[in-house]
């Protein structure tokens, strides 16, 4: 699947917003959910996604549903720099699996960056949960501060 096809309720975002499969999650609103990506490509690389819009990527997404996940998106981006600090963060996000998608439901990632550490491979090499646990919490400690 890719740019063009039908939204699958059964992929893993989607079953992560039913609770059907575990997230170490940093933030949850009515509208908005972030959770720590599993496949991290740098310490504290977080996504964020729309809890109620079905869309698979940027071009089919619900301005107003967009509008909420974007605004989340620069508070945790906040939060994320607050807590730990890098030199520099990524914001991104990719449609369609040339363009490196894939999980057909819209996200935004957040990864930080600091002099000097390469960039991780996308989707590659699992982290340890405790260790998402307690970056999740030193993130989140930050949206309130
Ligand atoms: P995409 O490649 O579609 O832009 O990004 C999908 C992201 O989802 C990847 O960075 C990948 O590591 C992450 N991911 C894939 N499966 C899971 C999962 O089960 N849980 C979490 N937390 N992240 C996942």
């Amino acid at each position: 699947m890719s740019l063009e096809g039908v939204y699958d309720d059964g992929n893993i975002f989607a079953k992560i917003i039913r609770g059907e499969a575990p997230s170490v999650k940093v933030y949850e609103d009515g509208d908005v959910l972030a959770f720590m990506d599993v496949f991290p490509q740098a310490r504290g690389h977080l996504l964020v996604i729309s809890k109620t819009d079905k869309a698979r990527n940027l071009l089919e997404a619900d301005p107003a549903a967009l509008a909420k996940v974007v605004a989340i998106t620069q508070k945790l981006t906040r939060a994320v720099t607050a807590a730990l600090k890098p030199d520099g963060v990524i914001v991104s996000q990719f449609n369609g699996a040339p363009a490196g998608q894939t999980v057909y439901h819209l996200h935004f990632h957040i990864i930080p960056r600091w002099e000097g550490t390469p960039l991780g491979r996308h989707a590659e090499g699992m982290a340890d949960v405790e260790e998402l646990t307690a970056l999740a919490a030193q993130i989140s400690a930050k949206l309130d501060a």
